[in-house]
């Protein structure tokens, strides 16, 4: 049941933001929000879409991602665009960068404090206002390499 997986802590900040927002708390985002709670991650509306299919076997796809894209307007969840346009959506809010595998399209998490607190080149501070950065890196990752 969802309120095993739920913390309370994480239904009130729900909750709240939602009502901060004007936002109805549907049941169709408390399932959403659930969800995301019980499997953090990167996972794409379509994932989610999947997953919940079971509990909520009349909702659209287009839902899930509006769905998805409200959780980021309210800082629930972090919106990621990754290789060949693809939307991934990112359960873990702490300051982070990726690595994603060219081959199985996994997204690990980097923590890389160096440079989250490197002075950036005069080039990029140049350019404009900073207001995060998010590192990248494309390869191939163990599993892939093991399997060839
Ligand atoms: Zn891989
Ligand atoms: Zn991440």
């Amino acid at each position: 049941m969802m309120e095993e997986k739920l913390s309370k802590k994480h239904l009130e900040q729900l909750k709240q933001l939602c009502n901060e927002a004007g936002i109805k708390l549907t049941h169709q985002r408390l399932e959403i929000f659930c969800e995301l709670i019980a499997h953090p991650g990167h996972p794409s509306a379509e994932m989610i879409h999947k997953r919940i299919h079971k509990k909520l076997p009349t909702i659209a796809i287009d839902t899930v991602y509006r769905t998805l894209a409200t959780f980021d307007e309210l800082g629930l969840i972090k919106k990621l665009h990754v290789m060949n346009e693809r939307t991934l959506f990112d359960t873990n809010l702490d300051i982070h960068h990726h690595f994603i595998c060219t081959r199985c399209k996994k997204v690990n998490d980097i923590y890389w404090s160096d440079f989250d607190n490197t002075t950036l080149p005069e080039t990029i501070e140049n350019m404009g206002k900073v207001e995060s950065r998010h590192l990248e890196i494309h390869g191939i990752c163990n599993s892939c390499l093991d399997k060839t």
